[in-house]
């Protein structure tokens, strides 16, 4: 017997037909002799509907009775899924976040987890009822309804799934695991057997948005195992238990399934990442002194402005030089303001802003044991002739700062140089 927390997305969940579906799985799971818990979505859309209500109802409307509209989503589709599992003969029942409680601090429309009342839920679920929870809502410590953010489900299922100390925290979605890239622009793309959380940040940070990224983060704290798979399968498919989806563990669980033989062949690089949300800024005639740096970034870190790849140029002869970094995309109107703003202080002759930019980064554990990495990469960039305008590096990821247009021919060309391309 295995407790398992599973958990369904928008679209698994969008109509009684669908839910349905998923109905089943979860009850072929519980059939296995498993404790199981569910978390839900709200309905593809719902939630994006009921944020247009609160906008329209009040432009400056109160954050905890934003929390009320947008949050019942969730409580409907939880609903729906208890009363289906019944249909199928089933033992189910809903627990709504307040119920539980999920407690969660007082940040309306962002709240974050403090702790999960487990008790009545864990003896519940050992009676052999299954346990539906609604993703996405908590309990603030005055006693009203939170939510945790936008995609926020995936990180109440991690934090469920180790609330209840689960084997497995299984992520259904509408695709059937991680791929070694964007399988829209490689065709070729491998589904993964297993990544581990670091490189699941790196990926889901800079383009592969299967996760919410703060529940990877939150997974890897508690050492929950992650699956991601599908919904969106045939009647006779295998059980999750077979792993037909993507594992997302730590080092040491994932070295153990490769000992074990489940045919998780590691490759060197796992996985190539795009992300064309990040806006290139330079800064001409910077004077090339002591403090010039500090005076740029500062005031941009003061407005929670994320710089992430820098390079200054050489200093031209009169002492000055050209500083090139990157912001997201969303943020660079906000930058230009504040660095024109700071003009006099910093000193510079031109701000230039520049969106027509795509980073793509190598990802992989592996490149920690081993040199060459950045070097395969930068050749077969230039054999295509695709030019490298900024460059950062950590222990396992090589990002490369190029024009947008370039973004599927060198995602494509670095997919084939490190051998990532499926045989056939
Ligand atoms: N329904 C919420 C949203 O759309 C939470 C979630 O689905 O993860 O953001
Ligand atoms: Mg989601």
């Amino acid at each position: 017997m295995a407790r398992i927390v599973m958990k369904f997305g928008g679209t698994s969940m969008a109509g009684t037909e669908r839910i349905r579906r998923v109905a089943q799985i979860v009850k072929a799971q519980a059939d296995r002799g498993d404790e199981v818990a569910v978390v839900v979505s709200a309905m593809a859309g719902d939630t994006d509907r009921l944020v247009g209500f609160c906008r329209e109802a009040n432009a400056l409307y109160d954050p905890a009775e934003y929390d009320v509209v947008v949050s019942a989503g969730e409580q409907i589709t939880s609903g729906l899924l208890a009363m289906t599992l019944q249909a199928l003969g089933a033992k189910a029942r809903s627990w709504m976040g307040w119920q539980l409680p999920v407690q969660t601090g007082s940040a309306h429309s962002k709240a974050k987890i403090d702790e999960i009342e487990t008790g009545a839920l864990l003896s519940s679920m050992g009676e052999g009822t299954i346990a539906v929870i609604p993703g996405f809502q908590g309990r603030s410590p005055g006693g009203r309804i939170t939510t945790l953010g936008r995609g926020g489900s995936d990180t109440s299922a991690v934090a469920v799934a180790a609330a209840v100390d689960a084997d497995r925290c299984d992520i259904y979605t509408d695709v059937d695991g991680v791929y070694t890239t964007d399988p829209r622009i490689v065709a070729r793309a491998r589904k993964l057997k297993a990544v581990t959380y670091e490189e699941m940040l790196e990926l889901a940070s800079v383009g592969a948005k299967v996760l919410q990224t703060r529940s990877v983060g939150l997974a890897m704290k508690a050492g929950v195992p992650i699956q991601v798979l599908s919904s969106f399968t045939e009647e006779d498919a295998p059980v999750a238990d077979t792993i037909p989806g993507t594992m997302i563990v730590g080092d040491e669980r994932l070295a153990q399934m490769e000992k074990e033989g489940s045919s998780v062949e590691r490759q060197l690089i796992t996985g190539i990442a795009h992300d064309k949300n990040e806006a290139k800024i330079t800064l001409t005639r910077v004077p090339d002194k002591p403090g010039a740096v500090a005076h740029i970034f500062e005031p941009l870190s003061d407005a929670n402005i994320n710089v992430d790849m820098i390079i200054q140029n050489v200093a031209r002869d009169k002492g000055e030089t050209d500083v090139t970094f990157t912001v997201p995309a969303a943020d660079l109107a906000r930058a230009t303001d504040i660095l024109e703003n700071q003009r006099e202080k910093i000193g510079f002759n031109r701000v230039i802003p520049d969106t027509r930019v795509a980073k793509i980064s190598v990802v992989g554990v592996g490149m920690k044991s081993h040199a060459g990495v950045a070097s395969t990469m930068f050749s077969a960039l230039a054999d295509r002739k695709i030019n490298i305008v900024a460059i950062t590096t950590s222990e396992i990821k090589v990002s490369v700062l190029i024009d947008e247009d370039e973004t599927e021919l060198a995602v494509r060309v670095l997919h084939t140089a490190y051998g990532l391309d499926a045989e056939g």
